[in-house]
């Protein structure tokens, strides 16, 4: 096994073949982190890479369905192989499917929603949990939402919730962040979740207010913490985020 020395960082993003876990890893790759971009489809993650590649950064694809088991499995088989160890996961990927009155929401859509946003992200967690604790200072990042958030969401001035699928994801992604981040306290590993804020990326079509660069920011910090750092929370590029 070719282990990297422990200096050199690695780091998974999962969905970085476009969107904020795209720029998550060009800013992680600029801070000298070796970036592992996650990517459902391989042209798209391959042309993701080299765009990565091109600016100089050292990018690798890994191809990763959030929603399939055995990619998950080849994934850290791969990453076991090549790296020994990974000290960064950013639980990127995420879906919003339904745009409707929490009344006229489907079934389907809280199922296939939950199945990628929740089930995915804590399937690749666990998977990759023990490269994590081989890794000095492990660094989990969920990709989370404002709209996941209960205190945002009960505000008497917030007049609807369109997204009903996507938002009770995301307050599961708060939870397991929570639950793992506890229980992993007393470890090297710290778990946080993520609000990147409304960015233009594809899941809006684009009428985010925030460009990527700025979205990534949440993510960015809480991948590269410090030791001191928080662990257990819910912050954007501004601070601590009410849960
Ligand atoms: P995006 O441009 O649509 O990117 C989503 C990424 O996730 C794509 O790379 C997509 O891959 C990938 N993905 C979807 N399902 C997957 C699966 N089963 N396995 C692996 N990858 C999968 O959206 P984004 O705005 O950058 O979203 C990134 C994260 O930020 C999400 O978790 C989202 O919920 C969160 N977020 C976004 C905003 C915002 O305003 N944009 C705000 C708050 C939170 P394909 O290209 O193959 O579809």
């Amino acid at each position: 096994m070719a282990e990297k020395s422990l200096s050199q960082r690695v780091a998974l993003i999962t969905g970085a073949n476009k969107g904020i876990g795209f720029e998550t890893a060009r800013q992680l790759g600029r801070q000298g982190i070796t970036v592992l971009i996650g990517s459902r489809e391989k042209q798209r993650g391959q042309k993701a890479v080299d765009a990565l590649r091109a600016e100089g950064l050292d990018a690798r694809l890994v191809l990763l369905d959030v929603t399939n088991q055995a990619t998950i499995e080849q994934a850290v088989a791969q990453i076991q192989r090549e790296f020994g160890r990974l000290d960064i996961l950013v639980n990127n990927a995420g879906i919003l499917l339904e745009r409707v009155s929490p009344a006229d929401g489907e079934v389907e859509n809280l199922r296939g929603t939950f199945e990628t946003n929740v089930f995915g992200l804590f399937a690749v967690t666990k998977a990759f949990l023990p490269l994590l604790r081989k890794a000095p200072a492990g660094r989990i990042v969920n990709v989370s939402s404002a709209l996941g958030s209960l205190s945002t969401m009960t505000d008497p001035h917030r007049l609807e919730n369109k997204y009903l699928a996507y938002s009770a994801s995301k307050a599961a992604v708060n939870m397991i962040t929570i639950a793992l981040g506890r229980e992993l306290a007393g470890t090297r590993i710290k778990v946080n979740a993520a609000a990147p804020g409304y960015t233009a990326t594809a899941m809006n079509n684009f009428s985010g207010t925030q460009t990527v660069a700025e979205g990534a920011i949440a993510s960015v910090r809480l991948a590269t913490l410090p030791d001191d750092g928080p662990t257990a929370g819910f912050l954007d590029a501004k601070g601590t985020v009410a849960w």
